[in-house]
């Protein structure tokens, strides 16, 4: 078929793995008028030259839920499609050659069985029993995970392009797109070589291209390409069709077996960033000259491991380059920038396991109109203003690369590319001590080091150099009063005649109260699924300021507008840019406070839940009575060129009160004692505030229609079948972080979705939600006992109901 559809439903651009496998899943979903353009051949891009391991674990389990639906996908698709797909599950090693890195591989085994995969822990041993070419005198230990495999990339690509024709899809090869047609914010169509295409939706599957891609629809794509090499050797002894994959971290290599002969290839830390000023015309079926100078320390690393490669014949050693993120996670979604104009690229070298799983979530997505699950490490609204800077996104990219093996330590901020963003407090904070840690692109400060202590990490996966330091900071805020600069946080106003009434059916709790008050809210997605979590200030009867996460500044903005109904009277706009963030908190905070503002703060005329606008040393600011760690308090928001005079007059006020900075870190210890959630962890859009505990903020009493009410209504009808709850263990020397799993009587219920150490109750506190299909109510949480898998050891935990710290809670009310 080589002649061009004048419309289409759907326009696909790109017919890699990731092109083809949204085609399949589109047809399959029943969406047929569609039409996929490949400006040369299929698999002419990144896909032809994969090596083809297909891993499943990530830190995240919906993204495992998709690498594992991968591996269901490849298992069938030959009899689907009569196509072979060089699938082989002949498993996955992972060798760990130090007491960390066994750690690590310890709680990946827990993240493993948390998220429903096997995964065993062997001796050195063992795993050479498996793959006895390997030397193992510097092994430790080694996981191996029975359904990882192999497959061939170009093949599972032909079988899922042959699926999607047989289901309808039209595959055109040699049509360049040249052009996105947009019409007020959305997509109309593409232009192509061989003509145009009217449509209502486009796809981006460019892989490394999908950045050029997006720049023609007005869309940031923030990828980088860089140069990634294997080795192909010649047949040796030794080397069985069942060898396992095998990974090697330590030593940064990878090894496949391919044809009798190994595959070896790695994640060298100094990488070569690749098309800085443009991928070339004709760059398909292409690779780039072998780099042996580069690959040598691999090279050198890898005959360590399997000293039989000093023999073996050598065929290939490819060099193709391969798009990469600087979070080192895929993207995709519906671009915040223009509607219907969705991104599935970025595949950081493991697109061949995660194709089958994301070209199914991606249909999903533009058939729903929602994700079906929630995917926000790989959402395109998890990127900022900054990642539209291609030398940003090239230098954190590299950063990631290199990392890419290196161990992943709990807390780890990463080095390059800062500062990009700092609060107007940054230097002062800096002065006296702030170790910054980065989000967004804003350096926020994770934690102040006293005068004589360095105001660096050290990592470890016990408790780590800032842990004394943070107790103070907590202990300060529990006992006294802190300051947080917090101006990182996202602020929109939303203004107009209609505001009351747009932002009703977007909040599922009730915001239509009188001005000068606060409401904390959920916006929920059609499933009751909780898309946003933030506060709403009403400043006036029409305007209201919303202050949300700093991390979801994109996607949150793009939640509100998408929902915004047509016709109504309203404004959106984004200030985050413009307002300075102070939250002065603890029992001492209205000491401090009556002294800067002429305002009234006691609790009769300044009450929780309440906003006022007053001035602190000539700044007008909104104060709102509210608290993230569960003490009296008030955020204070101001213009940012007050930011220095309104935080010297709250240190002078607050000196006699034992004053004190603050960070993110004391932050997340107090939260975890008063129970508050974290959205992308604690909640998020699979969970409901039933299942998180807060009916509460939900506007089910009142008879206003809002998104996701019948689907609130339908939970509470049929009864929960999920619950988050609390845990916690004494023992000091655990260390919870996430990921642990759950066990009810000695069956596995659930994993920790967050987890640390409360520094007043003086226990780690981890939170997570507990899963029976035949319904969770609190009586089933009470009747269990339970323990924790922490790095596959069981420990027993004690299941908490109601807030840790609670006498808090009557100080932070009166
Ligand atoms: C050396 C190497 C080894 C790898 N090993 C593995 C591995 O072992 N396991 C694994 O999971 N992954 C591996 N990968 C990664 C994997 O190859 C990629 O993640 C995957 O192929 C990406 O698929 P894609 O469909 O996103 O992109 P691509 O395969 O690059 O497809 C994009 C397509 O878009 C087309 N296109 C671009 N612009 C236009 C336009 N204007 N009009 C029409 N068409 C256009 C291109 O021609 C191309 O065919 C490896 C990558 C490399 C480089």
């Amino acid at each position: 078929m080589t002649s061009l559809p004048s419309n289409a439903r759907v326009v696909i651009i790109g017919g890699g793995i990731v092109g083809c496998s949204t085609a399949y899943h589109l047809g399959k979903l029943g969406w047929t008028d569609i039409v996929l353009l490949e400006k040369h051949k299929l698999t002419s891009g990144s896909t032809f030259h994969a090596a083809g391991l297909v891993g499943q674990l990530r830190s995240n389990a919906n993204i495992t839920q998709l690498l594992k639906y991968s591996v269901e996908l490849y298992d069938t698709l030959e009899q689907d499609t009569g196509l072979a797909t060089g699938w082989k599950m002949n498993g996955g090693l992972r060798l760990a050659c130090n007491k960390e890195r066994m750690i690590e591989i310890e709680r990946q085994a827990t993240t493993a069985h948390s998220f429903g995969l096997e995964m065993q822990m062997l001796s050195p041993r063992e795993a050479r029993d498996l793959w006895p070419l390997m030397d193992i005198s510097d092994v430790v230990g080694a996981a191996f995970l029975p359904t990882d495999g192999q497959a061939n990339p170009s093949d599972i690509t032909q079988a899922l392009s042959k699926g999607a024709r047989m289901n309808g899809v039209k595959i055109v090869e040699e049509c360049s797109v040249t052009g996105i047609q947009v019409r007020d914010g959305r997509v109309t169509g593409v232009s192509s070589d061989l003509g145009d295409i009217d449509c209502d939706i486009v796809v981006n599957c460019g892989g490394q291209w999908a950045r050029e891609l997006g720049q023609m629809a007005g869309v940031n794509v923030p990828l980088c390409p860089v140069e990634h090499q294997y080795m192909v050797t010649e047949p040796i002894d030794g080397v069985t069709r069942d060898l396992p994959t095998l990974r090697d971290p330590d030593r940064l290599t990878y090894f496949k077996e391919e044809v009798g002969g190994l595959v070896m290839g790695g994640y060298e830390q100094n990488p070569i960033p690749w098309a800085k000023d443009g991928i070339p015309e004709g760059f398909n079926f292409s690779l780039l000259e072998s780099n042996w100078d580069h690959f040598e320390q691999l090279m050198e690393q890898a005959l360590e491991r399997v000293p039989a490669l000093e023999n073996a014949g050598v065929r290939t050693l490819t060099n193709g380059p391969e798009s990469f993120t600087p979070d080192g996670n895929f993207i995709m979604g519906e671009a915040p920038e223009v509607q219907n104009f969705f991104v599935g690229a970025g595949f950081n070298a493991f697109g061949i396991a995660a194709g089958g799983g994301a070209g199914k979530a991606l249909a999903e997505w533009i058939v729903g109109g929602e994700p079906s699950l929630d995917l926000w490490p790989v959402d395109i609204r998890r990127f900022g203003v900054h990642h539209r800077d291609a030398q940003w996104v090239r230098t954190r990219t590299l950063e990631l690369y290199g990392k890419h093996y290196t161990i992943g330590w709990p807390h780890e901020e990463h080095k390059s590319a800062r500062p990009t963003r700092t609060s107007a407090l940054y230097e002062r904070l800096k002065e006296n001590g702030g170790c910054f840690g980065e989000k967004m692109g804003w350096e926020r400060p994770n934690w102040f080091a006293p005068d004589g202590v360095a105001a660096e990490d050290e990592y470890s996966f016990g408790r780590q150099n800032w842990f004394d330091h943070v107790g103070a900071e907590h202990e300060a805020t529990r006992e006294r009063v802190t300051v947080f600069d917090q101006s990182s946080f996202a602020k929109f106003l939303v203004s107009g005649p209609d505001a009351e009434q747009a932002l009703s059916w977007i909040c599922a709790n009730d915001i239509s109260k009188a001005s000068g008050t606060l409401t904390y809210t959920q916006m929920l997605n059609s499933r009751g699924g909780i898309e946003c979590d933030l506060t709403v200030a009403r400043l006036a009867e029409d305007k209201f300021y919303i202050v949300t996460g700093t991390g979801y500044r994109i996607h949150d903005f793009d939640w509100i507008r998408r929902n915004l109904k047509e016709g109504l009277d309203v404004t959106l706009e984004d200030i985050t840019d413009t307002h300075c963030t102070l939250s002065l908190m603890g029992p001492k905070a209205r000491d401090v406070f009556s002294q800067v503002t002429d305002a009234d703060v006691s609790n009769d005329a300044f009450a929780f839940g309440s906003s006022q606008e007053i001035y602190i040393a000539g700044a007008p600011t909104k104060a709102l009575r509210v608290t993230y760690v569960g003490e009296l308090g008030w955020e204070l928001h101001f213009p940012i060129e007050h930011a220095l005079e309104v935080y010297e007059a709250l240190m002078q006020a607050g000196e006699p009160y034992g004053i004190g900075n603050a960070g993110y870190r004391a932050i997340e210890s107090l939260r975890l004692e008063k129970g508050y959630r974290a959205w992308a962890s604690d909640i998020g859009p699979d969970y409901s505030p039933l299942e998180a505990g807060m009916a509460w903020a939900v506007k089910m009493k009142t008879n206003t229609p809002f998104i996701g009410r019948e689907a609130i209504a339908a939970q509470k009808e049929e009864g929960l079948k999920k619950r988050l709850a609390c845990f916690t263990i004494d023992d000091p020397d655990v260390v919870l972080m996430g990921r642990e799993t759950i066990y009810r009587n000695g069956e596995r219920v659930g994993w920790l979705s967050s987890g640390g150490w409360g520094y007043t109750v003086e226990m780690n506190i981890g939170y997570g939600y507990v899963r029976n299909e035949d319904g969770v109510s609190l009586e089933y949480l009470k009747e269990g006992t339970y323990e924790l898998d922490v790095a596959t050891k069981r420990i027993p935990c004690t299941i908490q109901f109601g807030a840790l710290v609670d006498p808090a809670m009557e100080r932070v009310k009166c």
